[in-house]
């Protein structure tokens, strides 16, 4: 479950659109690469002791995926790192596939879902753009740096 510390962190990084998920990575103690994780995976989550971040973590994102996949990608792992990461340190890591199903049961990656958009498109912030006139979706998608589907499904639209 989220900790409060952790929440904090991720709410210093969500004061402006785009939230800087690398930064929030990183501020965390995991590096951000990337590369090619297998063929139709999007990413994984790896103990990385020598060239990961402070708390020896690593994720590896998809290079030939688009900015906002791999936005999302990152936001996913970290999600993981937070709510699962019994689970990732009894394996050493865990991969995602291009439907980011990680061998984890349907409820843990919706958790880790849920939780990526909580940190990619922050209610508040959506609010904050919203009064300032932003109010359709593709210009939203894009001031958030998410894809079109992501953000439909954050505002609830069908
Ligand atoms: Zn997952």
């Amino acid at each position: 479950m989220y900790v409060d510390w952790g929440e904090d962190t991720i709410r210093s990084f969500q004061t402006a659109a785009p939230v800087d998920v690398v930064e929030i990575a990183r501020a965390f103690g995991i590096q951000v690469w990337e590369g090619d994780p297998g063929p139709g995976m999007a990413g994984k989550l790896f103990r990385d002791p020598i060239n990961g971040g402070d708390a020896g973590y690593s994720i590896l994102v998809n290079a030939a995926d688009s900015y906002v996949r791999k936005r999302f990608t990152v936001a996913h792992e970290i999600a993981h790192f937070f709510l699962h990461r019994d689970r990732v340190e009894a394996k050493g890591y865990i991969s995602d596939d291009v439907w980011y199903r990680s061998g984890m049961s349907t409820r843990e990656e919706a958790e880790a879902n849920r939780m990526a958009a909580d940190i990619l498109m922050p209610r508040p912030l959506i609010a904050h753009y919203r009064r300032q006139g932003i109010q359709d979706l593709n210009q939203l998608a894009e001031t958030f740096a998410v894809s079109r589907q992501a953000m439909e499904i954050r505002l609830g639209v069908d």
